[in-house]
């Protein structure tokens, strides 16, 4: 859209970088980065599916969602993304209640107990694979018709952990790094179908298992020169890949990590 002098206006600038009138599926969304997201989407008007394992901590997210001033609308549904029977009920909800899915922010994930490879039981191994990598395969596959039907968007979140390839965190270095190559392959194989794949590789965010372990307060959001960010810095990243705004972007990964080739915990 532009003026009368061939310029775009405001309002279409706008309406790119939104996720307005979309309906979105955001996996893990009961804390952190995957809540932040669900916040960010119905602020910017987006009707959004959330899920994570427990009924109760997803339907306590909507509940604050849904009584607060916003424009879009959450419907809690409980879903394990290791298991295919839950992921493609989740995926019948969506499709129910909102008639057709847009948007998918495959987010679940987490990093395990942690160790040395060496010293990594296979339980451990296959849990963190499973929920971080095959979660996003389960999830990603049960959407493909809703989302190869009228095009859309994917964001994955991976990690600098998987870029890489953090001591101590194998599996999960392993998984993520998976997941940036499973986004890649995903771009190409639907970009004739107008679906867009992209992924985010966070650095440390202040989420509720990161302020644990580093013992941080949620930071200031201010001030480039920072190694730890807040969730919702992620969401709005997450935001710009889902919209239009990227509209020529797919099979990238941005890494919202603060300066780059710094990657270290912050100092506590
Ligand atoms: P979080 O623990 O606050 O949130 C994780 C969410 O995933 C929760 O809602 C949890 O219930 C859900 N979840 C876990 N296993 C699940 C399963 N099997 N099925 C469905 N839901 C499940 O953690 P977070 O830091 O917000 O992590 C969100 C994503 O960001 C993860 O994929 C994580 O690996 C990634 N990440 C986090 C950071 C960071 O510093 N916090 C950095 C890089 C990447």
């Amino acid at each position: 859209m532009t003026n009368e002098d061939g310029i775009r206006t405001q309002e279409s600038v706008r309406e790119l970088s939104s996720v307005d009138g979309e309906t979105a599926v955001i996996t893990g969304a009961s804390s952190g980065i995957g809540r932040a997201v669900a916040e960010t989407f119905v602020a910017d008007g987006a009707d959004v599916v959330i899920c994570s394992r427990t009924q109760e901590d997803v339907e306590s997210v909507a509940e604050e969602l849904n009584e607060a001033d916003v424009p879009g609308s959450v419907l809690p549904v409980e879903c394990d993304v290791t298991d295919r029977d839950s992921v493609e009920a989740l995926a019948e909800a969506a499709v129910e209640e909102f008639g057709e899915v847009d948007l998918l922010v495959n987010n679940a994930g987490g990093s395990g107990s942690g160790g040395p490879l060496h010293e990594v039981e296979g339980d451990e191994w296959d849990g963190v694979v499973d929920v971080n990598l095959t979660g996003v395969y389960n999830v990603t596959t049960a959407f493909s018709d809703a989302l190869r039907e009228d095009g859309g968007a994917v964001v994955n979140t991976a990690s600098m952990a998987g870029r890489y390839g953090v001591a101590g965190m194998g599996p999960y270095s392993a998984a993520k790094a998976g997941v940036s190559a499973l986004t890649r392959t995903l771009a190409d194989e639907w970009a004739g179908d107008d679906v867009r794949v992209n992924a985010v590789e966070p650095g440390f965010v202040a989420t509720p298992p990161v302020r644990e372990m580093l013992d941080v307060e949620m930071p200031e959001r201010e001030g480039a020169d920072r190694r730890i960010g807040q969730p919702d810095e992620i969401a709005d990243t997450i935001r710009f890949l889902a919209s239009d705004a990227a509209s020529f972007v797919t099979g990238q990964t941005i890494a919202p990590t603060g300066p780059p080739n710094t990657f270290e915990p912050p100092e506590v």
